[in-house]
């Protein structure tokens, strides 16, 4: 646990005074509460979130417990997925395909099913990119903040949480401008999970990992996909 506002470690966010009575624990260092987010609706977290507060990614990441990173990664790897399978369409890329008239045609659709395995291929290189450089980064230099392989992986599948700015562009008329604002978002996003999370590597560093690895992961999705369909 850590406090949100300076990342100093503490030992509790708050303490009983009875069953149904807490009392938020102050900083040692700062002074300022350890964790005002405790007290939050999740939905006031999830907008300081979308503000990109350095405050509400420090709560998400060291003082919340929640394991919904996967749940939540396989929806936005589906919104991922359609998002390309709708960016395709516009490109006229698709043939052979059934006509969207069919009465099955939703539940055959299996290029909808390919696009979610080219999700899959980008989000893992992704994360493999990230682990590699970081473990690289920390061998060259043992003086900076060591991560775990489960911290980083669930900083990075958490922080994607921005791909839901997606949903507009895809079900109120596709707009590649606004896919490529949203990457942008969650490149940021990814970037203020890591500079929560280890405040000791310089942020441009974060930042070039972070966009690099993307960027790798998107080429080999979109070899995937032309290799695919050069095939087919
Ligand atoms: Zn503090």
């Amino acid at each position: 646990m850590k406090c949100i506002n300076c990342g100093t470690k503490c030992n509790s966010l708050y303490r009983h005074y009875s069953k149904d009575i807490i009392q938020l624990e102050h900083c040692i260092h700062c002074k300022e509460l350890v964790d005002k987010y405790i007290e939050f609706d999740p939905v006031i977290i999830c907008l300081d979130a979308l503000l990109l507060k350095r405050e509400a990614f420090q709560h998400v990441l060291s003082n919340n417990s929640t394991q919904a990173q996967w749940k939540l990664t396989s929806i936005l790897l589906l919104f991922d997925a359609y998002t390309k399978l709708v960016h395709q369409r516009q490109n006229g890329d698709q043939i052979n395909r059934p006509m969207p008239d069919s009465v099955l045609y939703s539940a055959f659709e299996w290029d909808l099913y390919f696009n979610y395995f080219i999700a899959v291929i980008e989000l893992v290189i992704c994360i493999c990119v990230i682990l590699m450089v970081f473990a690289i980064a920390s061998r060259i230099k043992p003086s900076l903040e060591k991560l775990g392989f489960n911290e980083i992986v669930r900083a990075i599948l958490l922080s994607n949480f921005g791909k839901v700015l997606v949903i507009p562009a895809v079900f109120w008329g596709y707009n590649e401008m606004y896919v490529w604002l949203t990457a942008i978002f969650v490149c940021a996003s990814n970037v203020q999970a890591f500079r929560v999370l280890c405040p000791s590597w310089p942020a441009i560093f974060s930042a070039v990992v972070v966009i690099s690895s993307h960027v790798i992961a998107s080429t080999t999705g979109s070899i995937i996909y032309n290799f695919h369909f050069a095939f087919k």
